[in-house]
């Protein structure tokens, strides 16, 4: 069976040979939407998989296949954020793996397997263990136990416990060429490709998910409040894109932000060419200073993208700021 997608198919032909002699912690890193997850997960089911096929691929039909794709695999284990709903029955996603989590795995992993094969846990995204939980990984980390492997998936490396990462074999899986996403996204039936991939940053499945659902308009109704500051009302503007996903708001702002950046710093846009004209014209009367110190919140902001209770509120003060770069 070929890599979940073309362009891991080096990285794959690298895990297949090893199938039988895993190493115990592995630690795929790269970019996001680069297909890590699904990497992970391929290289999980070729692990348990009790008929693989020649290559050391999973078969997708023997009763240990079966099993990982109802997710109810005795010998398997998902670390990854939870749902949590809020006393005010508000349901989102945990900002972090918790501790309790780890010790449940730990614990697991201390049982003898059901299925006198490996065991596997799978922790994704493992940036977010928080300390405790990363500290309560790192015990069986140091000294696995037979057949057991872990496998860490992170698009932020760095932000793992360094004794982590000194435990973990890793394997780095970089974009694809534009070439290759191109005429993957092109394979997908996604119109106009080259646009999508570049608003992507280059990660051909972050292209993709543009093109499903509404993000595309959604992102138009956004940059077309942007690119009008002066003109633009922060409490009607706020009050309009409450119901937009907060990762959209997030990415649509954050690299407009970085195209008003681009211009001022290298005159060039990078990742909205179809608004070209006016990030240019923008670019060149906006207050560098104030700019970078929006920047910089704004990626801080997105690193635990918590939904505050007054979403409206925080987005305003942000129009405000983002109306006085051009004051
Ligand atoms: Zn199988």
């Amino acid at each position: 069976m070929s890599a979940p997608y073309p362009w891991l198919e080096t990285a794959w032909q690298r895990l297949l040979p090893t199938r039988t002699r895993p190493v115990q912690a592995l630690l795929l890193t790269g970019p996001r939407g680069v297909g890590k997850g699904a990497l992970a997960q391929a290289w999980a089911h070729a692990l348990l998989c009790e008929a693989p096929l020649i290559d050391g691929s999973a078969c997708g039909s023997c009763p240990a296949c079966h099993w990982l794709q109802t997710g109810a695999h005795p010998d398997f284990r998902l670390l990854t954020l939870q749902e949590k709903t809020s006393k005010e029955g508000e349901t989102k996603m945990a900002a972090a793996i918790e501790v309790d989590q780890a010790r449940e795995v730990v614990d697991f992993v201390r049982l003898s397997t059901y299925r006198a094969g490996f065991r596997v846990v799978l922790v994704n995204p493992a940036n977010s263990l928080n300390l405790a939980a990363a500290n309560s990984l790192l015990k069986v980390l140091e000294e696995p136990p037979l057949n057991t492997v872990f496998i860490l998936v992170s698009d932020q490396p760095r932000q793992l416990l360094p004794t982590i990462r000194s435990r973990c074999t890793r394997l780095d899986i970089g974009l694809p060429s534009a070439e290759s996403a191109v005429q993957w996204l092109s394979g997908q039936q996604v119109q106009d490709a080259q646009t999508l991939l570049g608003l992507a940053g280059g990660s051909p499945l972050d292209a993709l998910n543009w093109t499903e659902g509404t993000e595309l308009d959604v992102r138009q109704s956004i940059l077309d409040g942007l690119a009008r500051p002066k003109q633009l009302d922060p409490v009607a503007l706020a009050e309009r894109w409450k119901a937009v996903k907060l990762q959209t708001w997030h990415t649509v702002a954050y690299k407009w932000l970085g195209d008003l950046l681009a211009v001022r710093m290298q005159s060039r846009v990078q990742f909205n060419p179809d608004f070209n004209e006016v990030l240019t014209k923008l670019g060149a009367q906006v207050d560098l200073a104030k700019l970078l110190e929006l920047s910089k919140m704004h990626a801080a902001a997105g690193r635990t993208l918590m939904h505050p209770l007054n979403r409206a509120l925080q987005q305003e003060a942000w129009l405000i700021q983002y109306r006085h770069l051009f004051d």
